[in-house]
């Protein structure tokens, strides 16, 4: 290893999360080696090309709520131009009664004015969005195709290295600097400054420093239906996109008269299976009845195009993983985005971004992002004794045992 492959910071996966880090290191004047198992960006999770955007409104804990209204301003902020804006509808959830003045409370104490959320009963909503149920309207709500947004914040910049083919197997510190290395065991360069964004193979990079993280895989498999413009289901196809028990987008409307409708998306537990399923498909039939109530439609109409299957990194408490790695000083973690790539990739390159250069975190509250905020997102939430002094640099104290907080799931 010659000395030009010693780098001030480095970032481990180029899918959403790491290349956003980088676009945001690459803005603030750094130069950044971005490093990916793959020939190209955006391979795995993130070749997801139908994702979905918005603050959430549901059940989850205060703090998933705040973090999200947060994320959603700065997503919208960094994607906003590109994005379809095409407004996103919240049915009522079928247990729950739809009382506007409460609704309206409940949105103010979220802090989300009506540009961001609005409620509106069945009606309303049958005006506004084309669907005869109550809910929320959030007319911010948008898609984003993670592919080409990834690939676009990894173009040629002088100040940008890309490695591609590049499977890191372990890491190593050595004299202050870490140490990537491949499958056969060679330095392929080392760093200051490591950020770890590789989705579910951080385990194992963590792993090889002595660090276990209590991440799983959840398997996730959206579907590409085709509607004849004579299927009943075309009468019924919405026009916004629906967020509840699944999701879809809009439907298009083709040049040949059919609709393209995107419904997803199933949910495997611990499963990271990448083969289409056909039971992924009919749970997804029966999804897209509950999101536009048409109980009573054929599935044989949602006839199949095609599919995305992804396999989502989810850590105990649902909450992404993002921030400094204590425990190993110089590593830093971007993991666990779970369902919601969009909102915490935008959140991750401004968190990471301040801690890796060193920046007083009090500059994030300006985006809102409070010090219980950050403590939320920060690996060191799953360490017991976290908290105390980390090691000097170099020393792999004997890892603690993960412990899972307590916490509802988001979804
Ligand atoms: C069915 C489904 C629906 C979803 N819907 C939405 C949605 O509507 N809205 C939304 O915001 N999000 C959604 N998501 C989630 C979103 O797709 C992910 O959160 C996001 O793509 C994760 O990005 P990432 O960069 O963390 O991981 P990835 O895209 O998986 O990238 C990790 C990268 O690391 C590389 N890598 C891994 N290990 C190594 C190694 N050892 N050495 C070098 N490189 C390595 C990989 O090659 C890969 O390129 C959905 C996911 C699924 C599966």
């Amino acid at each position: 290893m010659t000395h030009s492959q010693h780098h001030e910071i480095v970032v481990i996966g180029a899918g959403i999360c790491g290349a956003t880090i980088a676009n945001e290191l690459l803005e603030r004047g750094k130069a950044v080696c971005i490093i990916d198992a793959a020939s190209s960006p955006a391979t795995a999770c993130s070749s997801h090309a139908y994702a979905i955007a918005h603050p959430h409104i549901g059940k989850g804990s205060p703090r998933l709520l705040r973090l999200t209204r947060i994320a959603f301003l700065l997503a919208e902020a960094r994607w906003g131009s590109v994005w379809q804006a095409h407004g996103i509808f919240q049915p009522t959830k079928k247990d729950k009664e739809f009382v506007l003045e409460e609704l309206e409370d409940y949105l103010n104490t979220l802090e989300l004015d009506n540009t961001m959320a609005v409620p509106l009963n069945a009606r309303d909503a049958k005006k506004v969005c084309g669907i005869s149920q109550s809910g929320v309207w959030l007319p911010r709500g948008a898609s984003l195709n993670l592919l080409e947004t990834t690939q676009h914040l990894l173009q040629e910049h002088s100040r940008l290295t890309c490695l591609w083919n590049t499977r890191v197997v372990r890491l190593e510190n050595r004299d202050e600097k870490w140490f990537l290395f491949n499958e056969a065991d060679q330095p392929i360069l080392s760093a200051d400054k490591l950020v770890i964004a590789a989705a579910m193979e951080s385990k194992a990079l963590a792993n090889s420093v002595g660090v276990r993280l209590p991440l799983k895989p959840v398997r996730g498999q959206l579907s590409i239906f085709s509607v004849a413009p004579n299927d009943p289901w075309a009468a019924k196809l919405p026009s916004v996109g629906i967020s509840g028990d699944g999701y879809c987008l809009p439907a298009e409307h083709l040049e040949d008269g059919s609709y393209r409708w995107i419904v997803g998306s199933s949910f495997d537990e611990g499963e990271d299976n990448l083969s289409p399923r056909d039971s992924s498909d009919e749970f997804n039939r029966a999804q897209a009845k509950g999101l536009v109530r048409y109980f009573e439609g054929d599935p044989d109409g949602l006839k199949k195009l095609g599919e995305f299957v992804g396999i989502r990194c989810v850590a105990g408490d649902r909450l992404p993983m993002i921030g400094v790695l204590a425990q190993r000083p110089g590593i830093f973690l971007a993991t666990a985005l779970g369902s919601r790539g969009i909102l915490w990739s935008a959140l991750a390159a401004k968190l990471i971004a301040t801690q890796v250069l060193n920046e007083d975190l009090a500059l994030l509250a300006r985006f809102g992002l409070a010090a219980d905020l950050v403590a939320a997102l920060a690996p060191a939430r799953f360490f017991a004794g976290a908290l105390a002094a980390p090691p000097a640099l170099g020393a792999l104290a004997s890892n603690s045992k993960p412990v899972f907080p307590s916490g509802p799931k988001t979804r």
